[in-house]
């Protein structure tokens, strides 16, 4: 157990991206904090799809309070328009910001959170609550006190199932060994999974769109490999996106890319496929979507991810009952309505629960919506920490500039426009990232 209350630290959950700029935003406000990171550094999930290059460029991806204090430090800030990898963003900015002496002795790694409540209070105690400290659990155990949590856990670790109804399919469960998360190195780290194989390719967001490319480069590689790409959706329009017409060239050069694969035969496409049960088939997987089936050595699940609420089971949070975010940031960040660049400046006044002192940011804090962008979850932390420290005035003067052809733009590099925004089509529309 750490001090007593009030002079408890804020606890941060996850040192990716958006957990780290909470980090500095506090640092530079001299309020205590730890962030609690489950991986063995900082930026695990980032590091997870290191292969996969970023669609905004440098200028979009370094959160300003980090900045400062990098550039305090003597750190060269890297070409503002250049697009680097998820490893690159780790290597040059994440792990440079985490090892900053106003960081690092309040980093903790290996430090799974495995539940979140009120110290001595479950969910339903209202009596003193606003003047208990919260309670963090970790998955060994140890309960750290915090005043306040900024939950930035991110969603990676729960990706969404195969199964078309938002449940395991019949015979998922038992499939697990055939079946991958989104994004697979297939040209790398993964390549032997793939090569001389013949995967199925599940989703139509642009992870898909990525994992479909690097699969038909690796048919060319490797004779033997053979590649087919599963849609719900009657047509993979939405997924090929405007090509020459697009508003992001590299989103365009994408669709157009795989277009071309699917009309000469690299990638058979099958339309109308909604995933209800895996079998085994000798070797092979047999998936079954209505009246139609393929046997596949590899599967890859690029369906999306959602938000894991389980640890805050005991807290009293207001979500959304679509989306998974706050009610009053669902209308701001609604995949129908918006796309990435179009998401309006919000900061704590949106992020609030009923639960005061509890705060997710970063992409946990969209839920299911496909439409986060570094920059904005950079603004929520500025947002929340100001609130935190009692400077209002900072928090509600919320900004965000996000031109919807400038953050989301990007020139084609190695045809890698990339998203996190997997979602079925039909669910994604006006989604760009
Ligand atoms: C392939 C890909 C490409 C993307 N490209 C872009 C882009 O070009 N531009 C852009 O703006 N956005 C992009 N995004 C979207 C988004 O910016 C990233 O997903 C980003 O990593 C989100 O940052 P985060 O800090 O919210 O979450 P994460 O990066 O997911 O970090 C969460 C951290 O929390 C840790 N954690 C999880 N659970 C626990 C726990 N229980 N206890 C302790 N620690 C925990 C994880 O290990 C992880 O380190 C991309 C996303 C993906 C997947």
């Amino acid at each position: 157990m750490t001090s007593t209350f009030p002079d408890l630290p804020v606890v941060v959950i996850g040192a990716g991206p958006v957990g780290l700029a909470a980090a500095a935003q506090l640092a530079e406000r001299h309020l205590p904090f730890l962030v609690l990171e489950a991986g063995d550094g900082p930026a695990a999930a980032v590091r997870d799809w290191g292969h996969v290059r970023l669609f905004s460029p440098w200028r979009y991806n370094i959160d300003p309070a980090a900045a400062r204090l990098l550039e305090q430090a003597g750190w060269i800030r890297p070409d503002d328009t250049a697009l680097p990898t998820g490893a690159q963003l780790a290597a040059d900015y994440l792990q440079p910001l985490a090892d900053l002496p106003d960081l690092k002795p309040h980093l903790r790694y290996a430090a799974k959170v495995a539940a979140v409540t009120r110290l001595g209070l479950d969910r339903v105690r209202s009596l003193g609550r606003e003047n208990t400290p919260f309670l963090v659990r970790l998955a060994d155990g140890e309960d750290i006190l915090a005043r306040a949590v900024i939950d930035a856990s991110g969603t990676w670790s729960t990706p969404n199932v195969l199964g078309a109804a938002g449940i395991p399919a019949h015979g998922e469960t038992a499939a697990t060994a055939f079946v991958e998360s989104a994004l697979p190195d297939v040209l790398g780290r993964d390549r032997d999974r793939f090569a001389g194989r013949h995967t199925l390719v599940v989703g139509a967001g642009h992870s898909a769109a990525n994992t479909l490319l690097a699969l038909a480069d690796l048919a060319e590689q490797a004779p033997g490999t053979t590649v087919t790409w599963a849609i719900r959706a009657g047509s993979p329009a939405r997924t090929y996106g405007g090509e020459s017409a697009d508003a992001l060239p590299a989103r365009g050069a994408l669709g157009s890319r795989l277009r071309d694969h699917v009309e000469n035969g690299t990638i058979t496409l099958l339309t109308g496929f909604s995933v209800d049960s895996l079998t085994a088939d000798g070797d092979q997987m047999r998936v079954s979507g209505g009246e139609q089936t393929v046997s596949v050595d590899r599967i890859v699940a690029a369906t999306g991810f959602r938000p894991d609420h389980t640890i805050t089971g005991e807290l009293r949070l207001d979500l959304d009952p679509i989306l998974g975010s706050t009610r009053a940031l669902a209308p701001l960040i609604d995949p129908n309505e918006h796309s990435c660049g179009t998401v309006p400046p919000h900061g704590v006044d949106e992020l609030t629960h009923p639960e005061p002192g509890y705060y997710a940011i970063g992409v946990k804090s969209y839920g299911r919506a496909p439409t986060f962008l570094l920059a904005t979850g950079y603004e929520q932390a500025r947002s929340v920490v100001a609130a935190l420290a009692g400077d209002w005035d900072a928090a509600r003067d919320v900004q965000l500039d996000l031109p919807e052809t400038g953050v989301c733009n990007s020139n084609p590099v190695d045809g890698a426009l990339v998203t996190s925004g997997d979602e079925p089509a039909e669910q994604q529309s006006g989604a760009c990232c």
